[in-house]
């Protein structure tokens, strides 16, 4: 490791000792860098200039000077249901560290070994997880749509048993923040309200700081209403790119509004609005039309644990928020991906006509709205080609372009706009598990390759033309193992 421009803190161990346990990672075996993400690092502040540098810390053999590894405790609601023993069962919080344009970055190691938060887990992570945690915080990133971030990550010899037995994989995921909801639920229903005051008080001090210099109970209340909202923002950006995240737990969401900790998430391929793709979530709790309404509950509990410290009024107010924001982001996101930029009051009806229609004839979210930016150039057949029944296209295709003659945009200046927030490559199920199956044959190149499309997903890239594809047959019901 070579010439760093970042600064090293660990704020996180300013907090009361109740909220982290020291651990030193339990180091993995022969251990071999699969990915390093050199631009992020470059924005992060430093070079490395060897990846291999990094593969020692990357295994947990290695603690760079500063780093000082803890397993952070939280608590959270599962499934509805209150778990008291979470915490970071197998990832470590090493350092904080404040780049060259002065952005924080908490830098955590996944898969590190067992903590006292472990439960009955081994404190591991395998590579498929893994590589799918890389390529979609990498894919959210491309979309532009807030999210943990992946620096780099290694595979080892060391076996894990899963349903069957695995190779061991570790990930260097960093984010502004890995503050939960969950930390709140712990600091409020196990520590008392000091604590739930103390980190309130940190999380606005490194991640809210215009906020700084209000009045104390003003302070408290447009803090709330901002991670109110940055969450609704968050969730209509999702529903808007057909993304399913499939373990929306309290645990699981960020404070600052990142989308976080990937599990058996999904991008839709032909659109389902009852969506499940996390095959042990039976129920259809986390299903893709839950998630803005399980956003709203997960704020509920958040709003519960403050309580302690801010009065019901204000705390009820904030979370009003949540449908405004939502409704404004989701009618936003929507109206730029048709491209109507004159706003009419009819607008949603045609969107959510939209959505019914995509549903019950099982068109391809994303190649749907990608034709529609290119109706000008390449006409309606690319629009039709997605429908069995093309009349059902044409109907439609009709009522749309009577609604574009009252937009006063031109029309390739439009869909340049429409190609801007329309993806044409996005991380599909099937592609993700192209690029697990050759890297579990020891072959990485395919990973890097698809993660470089995913960088700019908006381009047309006539190269790559083959990862726009429709999935094959096989690529469309996966079922994504829930184990990690
Ligand atoms: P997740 O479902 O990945 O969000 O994790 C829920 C809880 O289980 C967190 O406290 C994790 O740290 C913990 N956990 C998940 N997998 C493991 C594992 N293999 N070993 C230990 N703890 C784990
Ligand atoms: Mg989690």
């Amino acid at each position: 490791m070579s010439s760093n421009e970042f600064r090293v803190e660990h704020r996180y161990l300013e907090l009361p000792d109740s909220f982290y346990t020291r651990v030193q990672p339990s180091p993995l075996k022969d251990a071999r860098m699969v990915c390093f993400n050199h631009k992020l690092a470059e924005q992060m502040g430093f070079h490395a200039q060897s990846e291999s540098d990094w593969t020692a810390v990357g295994a947990g053999a290695e603690l760079l000077e500063g780093m000082d590894p803890v397993a952070m405790k939280y608590t959270g609601h599962q499934f509805g249901v209150y778990n008291p023993d979470l915490g970071d069962g197998r990832g470590l919080l090493l350092w904080e560290t404040t780049g060259p344009d002065g952005r924080r970055w908490d830098w955590h190691l996944k898969g590190a070994g067992m903590t006292p938060y472990s439960r009955f887990g081994d404190g591991r992570a395998v590579l498929r997880s893994t590589i799918r945690e890389y390529l979609c915080s990498e894919a959210m990133h491309g979309l532009g749509i807030p999210t943990t971030r992946a620096l780099f990550m290694i595979s080892a010899r060391d076996p894990v048993r899963r349903e069957s037995i695995e190779t061991a994989a570790a990930l260097v995921r960093v984010a502004q923040s890995h503050i939960r909801f969950g930390h709140f639920e712990f600091a409020a229903h196990h520590v008392g309200p000091e604590s739930v005051k103390t980190l309130l008080e940190h999380v606005i001090s490194l991640h809210f700081p215009h906020l700084i210099n209000l009045p104390d109970g003003e302070r408290h209340t447009r803090w709330f209403e901002e991670v109110v909202e940055r969450t609704a923002r968050m969730i209509a950006d999702w529903q808007a790119v057909g993304f399913c995240h499939g373990v929306m737990n309290s645990d699981n969401m960020s404070i600052i509004g990142d989308t976080f900790d990937y599990g058996p998430y999904a991008f839709l391929d032909d659109f389902d609005a009852g969506y499940i793709c996390n095959h042990t979530d039976q129920g259809g709790r986390y299903a893709y039309n839950r998630q803005p309404q399980v956003g709203f509950e997960n704020c509920q509990y958040l709003a519960r644990a403050l309580l302690p410290i801010m009065d019901e009024d204000s705390v009820r107010r904030g979370l009003r928020h949540y449908e405004t924001a939502y409704n404004a982001r989701f009618l936003q996101n929507m109206r730029d991906k048709l491209g109507l930029a004159n706003e009419q009051d009819t607008d949603l009806s045609l969107i959510m006509d939209t959505f019914s229609m995509l549903h019950e004839h099982h068109v391809d979210y994303t190649a749907f709205f990608r034709a529609l930016s290119n109706l000008q150039a390449r006409g309606h057949s690319p629009v039709r080609d997605l429908f069995v029944d093309r009349s059902v296209a044409d109907q439609w295709l009709e009522r749309y372009e009577e609604r574009l003659m009252s937009e006063t945009r031109a029309h390739d200046e439009r869909e340049y706009a429409m190609r801007g927030v329309n993806p044409k490559y996005i991380l599909r199920n099937y592609l993700a598990q192209q690029v697990i199956q050759e890297a579990q044959n020891g072959d990485y190149q395919p990973m890097k390759a698809l993660l470089k499309v995913l960088e700019r997903p908006f381009d047309e890239q006539p190269e790559n033309e083959a990862y726009a594809a429709l999935p094959p047959d096989w690529g469309k019901h996966l079922n994504i193992s829930c184990s990690s």
